[in-house]
């Protein structure tokens, strides 16, 4: 199957094992550019808007925008991002209707898409993203794919820890003054915190030690923070409780009525189960929904337990299949019922 194989493609421009397109790179500049010529071979016309994203557009109801992004985490999968690309390029090009996206940026904060959101440019009609689900719930449902209902409110930030450099030999311990200590306790703390409110979650995934000397006393730490709730109130929440100023902040996001519903009547229509199910990640169809497009997300099924960001995330190819299926009838279908855009 041509998108299993684009796949493959797209995940060898970091050269080998995991994807590495991080935002601005050269790499992802060299998706964006495999993506555009992949596009004007389908017959699509393309064009890069100002902040970087790819369109691929049909001459029938080019306002109906289906697609994701190609940046990557450091070792990323092969899905996250790509299979929404490739797929909806190809469910346009079957569909014959549509436009295909590719975002910049998501991983760091959905750049291209808040960009585009913020700079007045004509929105959509509707938007379908089509995403590995990144999590275990649609695989311990024995499901292949699944509707998104909502995404969860999001805050990222940082936190710094000023100490008191020092000798690591002469200082004794009890006058130290140590920056890493405070820093460690408090991610412990953090992680309790995250715990006692419902449906929380917060993370530190980056830590900065200066001067950075194996044998000096660290006096400045510097942690990121991640934090996520299923709904504003309860975000508000955990950020008071960590105790950090977010720098990034991203309402939760329902998606809309009516794509959604088409997406489960393709899943009925097959047969198949038709999980609804929130998504703790954020997605360039959150951005695009708080925006007030009407935007629907479609899952596909992640195996390893649910394992993402990881070279180690994966799908199978007969769910991508079907995936590709209801996301090219489905964009027929909002072609079809939905009013064009203003
Ligand atoms: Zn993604």
């Amino acid at each position: 199957m041509r998108v299993l194989a684009r796949l493959d493609e797209l995940y060898a421009i970091g050269g080998g094992h995991g994807a590495n397109r991080p935002y601005g790179s050269p790499e992802e500049d060299a998706a964006h550019t495999l993506v555009a010529d992949w596009m004007r071979e389908a017959g699509l016309e393309v064009e890069f808007d100002a902040h970087g994203n790819l369109f691929g557009r049909t001459s029938m109801r080019d306002d109906i925008w289906v697609g994701s992004h190609l940046d990557s985490v450091p070792k990323g999968g092969r899905f996250d991002g790509p299979l929404g690309v490739v797929g909806g390029l190809a469910a346009v090009e079957r569909s014959g209707c549509g436009s295909v996206v590719a975002f910049r940026g998501e991983e760091v904060g959905c750049i291209g898409s808040r960009a585009l959101c913020a700079g007045g440019a004509a929105l959509p009609a509707a938007f379908l993203e089509l995403h590995i689900e990144q999590g275990p719930v649609l695989e311990r449902a024995g499901a292949a794919l699944g509707v998104v209902t909502s995404i969860v409110a999001y805050a990222r930030g940082e936190l710094v820890f000023e100490g008191r450099a020092g000798h690591a030999g002469t200082t004794p311990m009890d006058g130290r003054d140590d920056a890493l200590v405070a820093a460690a306790a408090a991610i412990l703390r953090i992680r309790e915190t995250a715990g006692r409110i419902e449906g929380g979650v917060a993370t530190v995934g980056q830590l900065a030690v200066e001067p950075g000397g194996s044998n000096v006393i660290p006096e400045r730490v510097r942690i990121s923070v991640d934090a996520r709730a299923p709904d504003a109130t309860q975000l508000d929440e955990l950020i008071a409780a960590i105790g950090f100023e977010p720098s990034d902040r991203t309402p939760p996001a329902a998606m809309a009525e009516g794509p959604r519903r088409i997406l489960l009547d393709e899943l009925n229509g097959r047969g198949l189960p038709a999980i609804e199910l929130p998504s703790g990640a954020g997605h360039d169809a959150g951005i695009l929904a708080a925006a007030g497009v009407p935007s629907a997300m479609l899952f596909v099924r992640s195996l390893n337990g649910g394992i993402s960001h990881s070279p180690d995330e994966l799908s199978a190819d007969e769910d991508v299949e079907l995936a590709v299926d209801v996301l090219t009838a489905s964009v027929e279908r909002i072609a079809n019922d939905l009013e064009p855009a203003k």
